[in-house]
């Protein structure tokens, strides 16, 4: 079959021997704190995911079920079914998650789910699943720029319209407040919208945010010389990577972000010390988690 123009490329496999490539959560990471980039991308030192965390993951899970059952189904009855087997599933590959849920006695074990079906409903309000057909849902994407420099990453939902017209979709189920999110949403869309440019050959029409905490959403359209911009600032930011890669000068950056940082015992700027530099990791630097998409 001929691929369309409005058709994604296959997306390219993982694979053992990746190459080192730049992901809107890692880039995030080294523009908020190049510390914080280096104990999550370099020495990988596990972190303790928050419950708003794992309530992000299940229901950025349900969704994309949701979007995988026929239109008429796609209701909110159906996507609070869908919470119990894909927590099941979710808890049984990720068994500490649980764990999360057991402290003060196991009350907010029984009590999660519900919580996340609140973000359900507020999705509901934001817009109606059964009147969309999403090109992609939890799409792997990965392109190499004229530098280079390899970017890769997720997208929670790619919309097509019959006009060719190409939306970026992102759920925010975070507990951060929204004016300190945005900037780090924006930046990941931004992202997302120059590695379909590059992939697609077309700049997307539209990024969209929905924010299902509080029931809001934001669009924005990107053009082409804010992308081309944008380009260069994650080529600087991939060489000031591998230029601290190579010494292991990774500089703390304190802000008000460092209330959201799991590193704080072991960072100087709050009187830590940081383990041994244990060098450049290869092949990969800059790898997504589970956790990141939901955030
Ligand atoms: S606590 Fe703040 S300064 Fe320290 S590593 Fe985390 S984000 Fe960086």
């Amino acid at each position: 079959m001929t691929q369309s123009a409005t058709e994604l490329p296959p997306a390219a496999e993982p694979t053992e021997q990746r190459r080192p490539a730049l992901s809107p959560s890692r880039a995030s990471d080294f523009k908020q704190c190049p510390l914080l980039y280096r104990f999550r991308a370099v020495d990988k030192i596990p972190e303790t995911p928050s419950k708003a965390q794992v309530r992000g993951t299940l229901v950025h899970a349900v969704l994309e079920r949701l979007f995988a059952l026929p239109a008429e189904q796609r209701v909110p009855a159906k996507a609070k079914e869908l919470l119990d087997p894909v927590w099941a599933e979710l808890s049984e590959q990720n068994p500490e998650w649980t764990v999360l849920f057991e402290e003060d006695g196991g009350a907010d074990a029984a009590n999660w789910p519900a919580a996340a079906g609140e973000l359900l409903d507020t999705y509901f309000s934001l817009e109606d699943p059964s009147a969309l057909e999403p090109q992609a849902c939890e799409q792997r994407v990965e392109t190499e720029l004229g530098s280079g420099v390899r970017l890769r990453g997720y997208i929670d939902r790619v919309d097509v319209a019959e006009t060719g017209e190409v939306r970026i979709v992102d759920y925010k189920t975070g507990a951060a407040p929204r004016e300190i999110g945005e900037v780090k949403a924006m930046f990941q869309m931004k992202f997302y919208a120059l590695v379909l440019w590059r992939l697609r050959g077309e700049v997307p029409h539209q990024l969209k945010l929905l924010y299902l905490t509080d029931g809001q959403s934001l669009t924005y359209a990107p053009d082409e010389a804010e992308l081309r911009r944008f380009e260069r600032t994650l080529e600087a930011i991939w060489q000031a990577i591998l230029k601290a890669g190579k010494t292991g000068d990774f500089r703390a950056n304190r802000s008000k972000l460092c209330n959201w940082c799991d590193h704080k015992a072991r960072c100087p700027e709050f009187g830590g010390v940081p383990p041994a530099y244990p060098g450049w990791p290869e092949p990969d630097g800059g790898d997504e988690t589970v956790l990141d998409r939901a955030d």
